[in-house]
């Protein structure tokens, strides 16, 4: 299997795909205040570019996918495209992350296409907190989504807890207790400041390791399937895991194996760089001779690291936008 390496020596073999920019939250620090304008239903990728976009990454090397938003479950069909990613050759696994609300309606459907993994995003476990955050009072379907991604047994569970100072620092050792209960894997992740005009939450993973160290004495484990950017912790009682993200203190560039497809078919190069290549032609289709190229070029301009401020507004797209 040919491998795409980066100029920096990096092997390339994970791509994040938006499936759509639409999503049924408006987290505050995810969108802009104002809402982004939505991309027409002719814009985004068919199902069927996609499956073609994703044959030409596995023949270069790609084996990673997961799917992402928006909210990956508000796209109509969503099991169908699992299925078709899963035959793909070289393929060796297909996730999702997703805010939960729609799991429980789709989880069937979705083991049954094969999904592997998922990430559920939840940053409070307190209903008026959530509605807060997300402006959508659903955190009882939230965590009916978790009950039920544990029952259907996707391997491994993780819960994504962005870490606002101020804000749900208050509830970490809440999130932890449900790493004694159940066999989840949360990860507390920094805060990025992309266009977020409500204020600076930015906290540090290291302020919150003092914290945890202070209480509860934690031993670091190897839990990634390859270079994923988490670092993992275990402790006496719990049946999952405490991981750390930390985007912004002690990025993790140097081990950066990852690709981001947006809705509209732009290959990203890195999450917080706007540079992009459009894999679609002047008339809208994907090319599949042109697509190797634009895979290359890609990985040609990959930068070898981001340059993210903890505070202020780093004038990037938003998440949403892009497909965290
Ligand atoms: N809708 C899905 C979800 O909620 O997981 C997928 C898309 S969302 C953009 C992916 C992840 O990005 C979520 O875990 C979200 O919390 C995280 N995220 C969004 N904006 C962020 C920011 N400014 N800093 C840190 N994480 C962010």
């Amino acid at each position: 299997m040919k491998q795409l390496v980066d100029a920096y020596q990096r092997e390339i073999d994970y791509l994040r795909i938006s499936v759509t920019d639409r999503c049924n939250l408006r987290c505050r620090y995810c969108m802009p205040e104002e809402g982004v304008k939505n991309l027409a239903h002719n814009q985004i990728l068919s199902y069927e570019q996609i499956v073609k976009i994703v044959k030409t990454g596995a023949e270069l090397g790609i084996k990673k996918i997961r799917l992402t938003g928006g909210d990956p479950l508000v796209r109509k069909d969503i099991a169908q495209l699992v299925a078709l990613l899963k035959k793909i050759n070289g393929i060796k696994e297909v996730s999702m992350t997703t805010n939960g609300i729609l799991l429980s309606e789709y989880a069937t459907e979705l083991k049954q296409a094969g999904l592997d993994r998922v990430n559920i995003s939840l940053d409070t476990l307190k209903a008026d907190k959530y509605q807060k955050i997300t402006k959508v009072d659903a955190i009882s379907k939230v965590k009916q989504g978790i009950k039920t991604a544990l029952e259907y047994d996707f391997k491994p569970v993780k819960l994504n807890v962005v870490l606002l100072k101020d804000f749900n620092d208050d509830e970490v050792f809440d999130f932890i207790d449900l790493t004694r209960k159940h066999p989840l894997h949360v990860r507390f992740i920094e805060w990025m400041a992309f266009n977020d005009t409500a204020g600076n939450n930015y906290l540090s993973i290291d302020e919150l390791k003092t914290k945890l160290e202070q209480r509860i004495k934690m031993e670091s484990i190897d839990l990634s399937s390859g270079n994923g950017p988490a670092r993992y912790y275990t402790f006496s009682g719990c049946k999952g895991s405490v991981g750390f993200i930390s985007p912004v203190s002690n990025h993790f560039c140097d081990s950066c194996n990852r690709l981001r497809l947006t809705a509209d078919g732009k290959l990203r190069f890195c999450l917080c760089s706007e540079q992009e290549i459009d894999l679609l032609t002047a008339r809208g289709q994907v090319n599949t001779r042109a697509l190797k190229n634009k895979f290359e070029s890609a990985i040609k301009n990959k930068p070898d690291a981001h340059n993210l401020k903890e505070t202020g507004n780093n004038a990037l797209d938003s998440m949403s936008q892009i497909g965290g």
